[in-house]
């Protein structure tokens, strides 16, 4: 952190950053009770609270469209009690998968898990996983091909790539 921020940040009793989102939010909800429209998009009713105040996105841009994120009629202002509520769609509602792969009929298929409860699971995230596991099966029979020739640890480290706690995992499990 620079000095000077250091200074005013200790001056504030909070990160200077913290502050200034902080005041620019308090600006901005003085001026919306100022024009009328500090009532929340979501329940209709008077946001009084600054700490309740939140402004969203009406549509969600997120894997969507980046113009939505800058969209200004596309703001609204909400409590942020109804606006956490809202992002808590069901399940089924939701389409992407949690690392943003689409839920769409080719990349889903449903499984059931240890409960017995049906779920969900992305494809390319299963294909991606599979890929993970084949590598690192790959590098462990290469480690201890490695370490058959009589390599040391960290020799071994060093031409596969890894630290040697991973190759001492592999060629000493515990
Ligand atoms: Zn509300
Ligand atoms: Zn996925």
């Amino acid at each position: 952190m620079l000095k000077s921020n250091r200074i005013r940040s200790e001056f504030l009793g909070m990160s200077h950053g913290k502050a200034s989102h902080k005041l620019r939010k308090s600006i901005m909800h003085h001026l919306a009770k100022k024009v009328g429209m500090s009532a929340c998009y979501r329940c209709g009713e008077e946001i009084e609270d600054i700490e309740n105040f939140s402004i969203e996105h009406k549509e969600p841009w997120l894997h969507v469209d980046p113009n939505l994120f800058w969209d200004l009629d596309n703001i609204a202002f909400s409590h942020l009690s109804c606006n956490v509520r809202a992002q808590r769609r069901p399940l089924r509602e939701r389409t992407h998968c949690p690392k943003g792969h689409p839920w769409d009929k080719e990349n889903t298929h449903w499984a059931v898990d240890k409960e017995g409860r049906k779920c969900r699971e992305c494809r390319v995230c299963d294909l991606e996983r599979w890929h993970r596991r084949k590598e690192k099966a790959n590098r462990a029979r290469r480690i201890k091909r490695l370490r058959r020739k009589g390599l040391s640890l960290r020799q071994i480290a060093e031409k596969v790539g890894v630290s040697h706690v991973t190759v001492k995992k592999v060629t000493d499990p515990r």
